[in-house]
């Protein structure tokens, strides 16, 4: 359906848990057990919300957290939501864990995977994510292409951590069917603790260092892609700082705890779970959703004093 401003908003995001294996220095605070506020969304909650958007003409959804492969019933879910006619199913993954499930996801109608890496050096890895260990990244990766499902990597570029990573992390797009997206850092949470490199300067290094193939560009959600030359993926920019995106946003949001975010940036109005647990109705669901839908702001207000502005981190947002 579409909102108040006249996007279709045919995209729903659910985050399955707060919790992660890895603490991101933009992310997460270091050492922190995450709390989620409430209950987490069960995997009952979770269906009955996509059968009613399904009916609202939600068409794609993403799965993302936290760290949603840490849910102990991703499989399910997964199945259960590409049976109850969403087209295509998403997941964003910091990738630790992704070898070991990848298969059974993609048997049970997974599309594709959104997997979070913003360097491919080894050490800088386990010092931006605090931890991780990069080979296992790089293994799921690897077995994501293999089995055909739509790769594409996110990466988080932050002056003086990895603005050197950028030219490795895109020549992964020559030989490889993977698109390689640069997302702008946000000032949101532990964000703000950070400085991010504008994406027209990634452009402009790119276009310096390698040149862009000149007759491609396609817009598609928030992200703008390019191409190298001769090269098999493409690189994209989501640009909220730099540019505002809003314009062409398809989507809402659901907090782990089941809060309705009409915006990234904006806090919830309303949170499902609690009209879920006593058992209400598709088209009660339906009416509530398309409340938020409608209702959506125009753009975010990322920098601008704002009495709704989302104080959480980004784990507990569902980035
Ligand atoms: N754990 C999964 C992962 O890392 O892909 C899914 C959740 S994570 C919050 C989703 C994305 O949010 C990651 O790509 C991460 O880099 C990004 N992210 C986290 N904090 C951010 C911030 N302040 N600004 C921009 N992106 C951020
Ligand atoms: Fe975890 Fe993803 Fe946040 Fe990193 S970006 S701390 S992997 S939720």
């Amino acid at each position: 359906m579409k909102d108040s401003w006249g996007r279709e908003i045919d995209y729903l995001r659910i985050s399955l848990t707060e919790s992660c294996n890895l603490r991101c220095i933009y992310c997460m605070p270091e050492g922190s057990a995450p709390k989620t506020c409430g209950e987490v969304l069960t995997k009952e909650n979770i269906f009955a919300i996509v059968e009613a958007g399904v009916e609202l003409n939600i068409k794609k959804i993403r799965l993302t957290g936290g760290e949603p492969l840490l849910r102990q019933d991703i499989v399910e879910l997964v199945k259960g939501i590409k049976d109850r006619g969403i087209e295509k199913i998403y997941i964003t993954t910091n990738g630790i864990l992704l070898a070991d499930k990848i298969e059974d996801l993609k048997n049970t109608g997974l599309d594709g995977v959104n997997i979070s890496l913003d360097t491919l050096d080894r050490e800088q890895f386990a010092s931006i994510t605090r931890g991780g260990e990069l080979e296992k990244v790089l293994v799921g990766i690897k077995k994501s292409l293999n089995l055909n499902l739509e790769v594409k990597i996110n990466s988080v570029i932050i002056k003086d951590i990895n603005e050197n990573a950028i030219d490795d992390l895109v020549k992964l797009t020559v030989d490889n069917k993977l698109d390689v997206r640069f997302i702008e850092l946000m000032p949101i949470g532990q964000g703000k603790n950070f400085t991010g490199i504008n994406n027209s300067e990634i452009y402009n290094r790119l276009e310096k260092n390698f040149g862009f193939d000149r007759d491609y560009k396609e817009i598609k959600g928030v992200s703008t892609y390019y191409k190298l030359q001769n090269s098999k993926g493409k690189i994209g920019f989501i640009s909220p700082i730099n540019s505002c995106f809003c314009e062409t946003c398809n989507k809402i949001r659901l907090t782990s705890d089941g809060v309705i975010k009409r915006c990234l940036n904006t806090k919830g109005n309303i949170n499902i779970k609690e009209y879920l647990d006593k058992n209400i109705g598709k088209d009660e669901i339906k009416e509530i959703l398309k409340k938020e839908i409608f209702n959506k702001p125009e753009k975010h207000l990322f920098g601008k004093e704002n009495e709704a502005e989302e104080m959480k981190n980004m784990n507990a947002i569902g980035g």
